[in-house]
């Protein structure tokens, strides 16, 4: 994928105050739209960037990747922002021809077995929908936060997505705590995922999350046999190679 990016666009971008969540996504729509959209897993963070990108543009985009081994709640979730904002949710499905063969071949719960194996089912269910969800954008929004993982640790808010061939990523609430999201979430009343509310922090496909224990590690509940660094789907590789 090459997408054409005017060059004077990410030093506007950058030039914007990168505290200011909502100065970023006005400038990010400003220059982009409709070729801008938040990638929405329908996590805290993800609800706090709907809530504030809607505000200022009420048909800005939001796009979502249906694995097909999501929780209930999570879809619970996706429909109370659907009917709140009037939204139309941009669905990216697996493909048939790839889920059919790996699910016949080695049964429903191979990325149990190895890094690899779990890196083939992300890629198959997240990273191939996400490539065809960023096809023709310019740039995307996330919800990533520094704080959420070793992984992230050197993210910035707007960075060049070299693993998605030079778009812009956009990650407004990077510098954010979880408390600052917790705080955002509770005084606007935004609907969320009920899995918070049984220890869950970081919320991915039903058979690779579970809950935390208090003061663990934010992201200690997903892909939990693996080691930390390891702990990346694919859709986010930060200059490193994608991981799949
Ligand atoms: S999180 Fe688990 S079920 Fe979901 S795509 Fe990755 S390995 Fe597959």
């Amino acid at each position: 994928m090459k997408t054409e990016l005017h060059p004077a666009a990410p030093a506007a971008l950058a030039a914007v105050d990168q505290a200011d969540p909502v100065a970023v996504l006005r400038r990010a729509l400003e220059l982009y739209h409709p070729a801008v959209a938040l990638a929405s897993s329908f996590s805290l963070e993800d609800l706090v960037l709907t809530d504030l990108l809607l505000a200022v543009r009420p048909d800005a985009r939001v796009f979502a990747l249906d694995t097909g081994r999501l929780n209930p709640e999570t879809y619970e979730c996706a429909e109370a922002v659907r009917r709140r904002y009037g939204l139309r949710i941009e669905w990216y499905f697996p493909r048939p021809e790839a889920v059919e063969p790996l699910e016949r071949e080695k049964g429903l719960f191979s990325f149990r077995e190895s890094v690899a194996a779990r890196q083939e089912c992300c890629f198959i269910r997240k990273v191939e929908p996400l490539n065809r969800a960023l096809h023709g954008l310019q740039a995307w929004i996330t919800g990533l936060r520094r704080e959420q993982a070793v992984t992230r640790s050197a993210l910035q808010v707007v960075e060049t997505d070299a693993a998605h061939g030079g778009i812009i990523k956009i990650n407004p609430l990077a510098d954010w705590t979880l408390e600052q999201v917790w705080s955002y979430v509770r005084e606007h009343k935004l609907p969320y995922n009920r899995l918070y509310d049984q220890g869950y922090v970081s919320i991915g496909c039903a058979p690779c999350t579970r809950a935390v224990a208090p003061g663990e590690d934010q992201r200690a509940g997903r892909w939990w046999w693996e080691n930390p660094e390891h702990k990346e789907c694919g859709l986010h590789t930060h200059g490193r190679k994608p991981q799949v």
